[in-house]
């Protein structure tokens, strides 16, 4: 994660390189001279180390978002060979599956295990299938 704190540091290290600066065209004394281009020079040291250590967070972060991307490619792929939805539990209306909520027994021939499903899907759809044991019928 990219620290604020190193941002801040390295904003705060430039405008002190800036200042250093505007002081240093002032400067007529040549040892204050000297003193304060050192100074300048830990500045200017001190953001490059910030900005330094900034592109490696980046970069690091970068190659994360790069294996998480991956990962959902082969998540998706992985959903899409798994799940086959049978036709019965396919909603009409987007064809996303349809999930069983509740189940009633069918009126005529619940004496044979027909039962009635009562299916609803995240669109909203909501439908009865006829259902038998180890099939769906329309
Ligand atoms: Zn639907």
């Amino acid at each position: 994660m990219i620290d604020p704190l190193t941002i801040k540091s390295a904003l705060s290290s430039l405008k002190t390189a800036a200042d250093i600066a505007k002081t240093l065209l002032g400067v007529r004394d040549e040892s204050q001279m000297r003193a304060t281009v050192i100074d300048l020079q830990s500045a200017i040291i001190s953001a490059q180390t910030d900005t330094l250590k900034l592109q490696a967070e980046q970069s690091e972060l970068l190659g994360k978002i790069r294996g998480l991307e991956t990962d959902i490619v082969n998540l998706k792929a992985q959903l899409s060979s798994n799940r086959q939805v049978p036709i019965a539990l396919r909603c009409p209306m987007c064809s996303g599956e349809m999930k069983v909520k509740d189940e009633t027994p069918d009126p005529h021939f619940d004496f044979a295990g027909v039962k009635i499903h009562h299916v609803e899907c995240g669109c909203g759809h909501k439908s009865t299938r006829t259902f038998r044991a180890g099939q769906y019928e329309n």
